[in-house]
């Protein structure tokens, strides 16, 4: 059994051998596809400023993965990843980071468990996730809000309230 995946990636930070944040996702890209997951599309790498008080600029990107693996197993990949990628647990949440890696989207709906939550709670605000998300799949619909990425990049540009449905 295979699921899709959209998956928002994230870097502010120079690695060591790859270089600059944008040459960071280049080589994470390379580093998903593999066992269990292939990687169907890649979005165009955008730079954004930053949510908090780090001051240097993010380089992220999205792509869709196709995958057997469970959301829980797929997000234990995830963080092997970013911790090959040189990036430690614990610290601040916005402390600088060579790799961060989000599930935001999964085929099957909404998912909750202990350290996951699908889709990524705060997704919908956020122009870096939505714009290289709706660069690879602008009608897939947010299972929470019944909004498409190409509505919700809307109302980014032009805020609006999101709809209420459901307790969210
Ligand atoms: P953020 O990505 O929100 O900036 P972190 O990368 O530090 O923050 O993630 C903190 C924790 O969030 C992770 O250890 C993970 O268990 C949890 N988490 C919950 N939902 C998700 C999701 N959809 N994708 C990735 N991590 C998630
Ligand atoms: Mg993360």
């Amino acid at each position: 059994m295979d699921w899709r995946y959209l998956i928002a990636l994230g870097s502010n930070q120079r690695h060591h051998r790859h270089g600059a944040p944008r040459q960071v996702l280049r080589a994470a890209i390379a580093a998903l596809g593999g066992h269990r997951i292939t990687v169907e599309a890649a979005s165009p790498i955008v730079a954004s400023t930053p949510l908090g008080p780090s001051r240097r600029r993010y380089a992220n990107a999205a792509v869709l993965l196709r995958s057997s693996f469970d959301p829980d197993a797929l997000l234990d990949r995830l963080k092997a990843i970013e911790h090959s990628f040189g990036r430690r647990t614990g610290g601040q949440p916005w402390r600088a980071r060579v790799l961060d890696l989000d599930i935001v989207l999964w085929e099957f709906g909404c998912w909750s468990s202990p350290g996951l939550t699908i889709p990524h709670t705060a997704f919908r605000t956020r122009g870096f996730v939505v714009l290289p998300g709706v660069a690879l799949a602008a009608h897939w619909r947010d299972p929470v809000t019944g909004l498409t990425l190409r509505q919700i990049a809307a109302r980014l540009t032009r805020p609006r309230p999101l709809p209420k449905r459901g307790a969210w």
